[in-house]
């Protein structure tokens, strides 16, 4: 079968690429397959347009086809190899070039749905995910697998969600069952470094979504988000704390021991009496020094638990010792 392009697409010799693409679509839509299941005598007339399509689309193959004229293109034409009729059911023919043309890009807007033969080769989507971490983490920095789900563009149909099947005939890519995107399970252990803060986010590159014209992959950001704390709250490097202590030792004075990041330290109350709500510094326990910045400092504030019974024997104490250490006008 030696078929004449330009009768099958109803064009001019002299008819431009707009001519014959507007042509091209236009029958391909008629006899589609899509658009007469299980008509034969459309599948040869659709299989007919593409040919045709293929070979006037392609300013050599037209050039070769309007020098030699019909019979010596399909005999001689091409490089003196004949003319290679395209191969419907290896895919060589460019049939998402048909689709594209056809059905437009199933990804809008992300630049798949380019033609992906001529197309500059554009790395993947980025992917964001957020990631739970404790304050102390946060400080110290720690290692996590993240695990995360995303689509990317099936990689056997471009995106498209169709494949050629047997005879030509356009059916869903069996890859993605037509769905021109697979679920794709991303599991990556992750350094997550110290000393980061609410929100910040961390770019782990080429760790996102793949895009079928080669581009590489796209980024994975992990928005950290810090779980509130129970007991350190967190202003910069700086953290603070409310230390409970009993009326006798903010009296007395001596060794307290206070929470830190990473277990405990102790403080000295002064003797001879602390106020309810002083504010104590305990330097470079806060969050640890990086290369940039100092260590931060723990601040302890101090709440004075007095006793809420008293026995007579109590009382009598505690009014001996309003007596001796009036702390007002009319204690004295
Ligand atoms: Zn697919």
């Amino acid at each position: 079968m030696s078929l004449d392009p330009y009768k099958v697409l109803g064009v001019d010799k002299n008819a431009d690429m707009a001519t014959v693409k507007a042509a091209y679509r236009k029958l391909a839509r008629q006899y589609h397959p899509d658009m007469n299941p299980g008509d034969p005598v459309a599948e040869n007339k659709f299989k007919k347009i593409s040919e045709a399509y293929d070979i006037l689309s392609d300013p050599t193959k037209k050039q070769e086809y309007d020098n030699l004229g019909r019979e010596a293109f399909y005999e001689r034409g091409f490089g003196g190899t004949g003319y290679q009729r395209p191969d419907f059911n290896k895919g060589g023919f460019s049939f998402e070039e048909i689709f594209s043309e056809l059905f437009g890009s199933r990804h809008s807007g992300d630049g798949s749905g380019c033609r992906s033969s001529h197309a500059e080769p554009r790395k993947g989507e980025d992917v964001n995910t957020k990631l739970a971490i404790s304050l102390k983490e946060a400080a110290l920095g720690t290692e996590t697998t993240l695990k995360v789900e995303f689509f990317e563009t099936c990689l056997a149909c471009r995106g498209r969600g169709l494949a050629v099947g047997s005879g030509g005939q356009p059916r869903s890519c069996p890859s993605c069952g037509g769905q021109g995107r697979l679920k794709h399970l991303q599991s990556l252990k992750t350094k997550i470094p110290a000393g980061l803060k609410d929100g910040q986010i961390i770019r782990l590159r080429g760790q996102g979504a793949s895009n079928p014209t080669g581009g590489g992959r796209g980024d994975l950001l992990v928005e950290v988000l810090v779980k509130p704390d129970l007991i350190f709250t967190r202003q910069g490097k700086d953290l603070s704390t409310e230390l409970s202590v009993s009326l006798y030792q903010a009296l007395l004075g001596g060794m307290v021991e206070v929470p830190t990041l990473t277990g405990r330290a102790t403080l000295k109350l002064p003797s001879g009496g602390t106020q309810n709500g002083t504010r104590m510094r305990l330097k470079g326990q806060g969050l640890p020094a990086t290369p940039k910045e100092a260590a931060g400092d723990l601040y302890v504030t101090l709440k004075v638990l007095l006793p809420t019974k008293l026995s007579s024997e109590a009382k009598k104490i505690v009014a001996s010792l309003a007596k001796v250490a009036p702390l007002l006008e009319e204690e004295k």
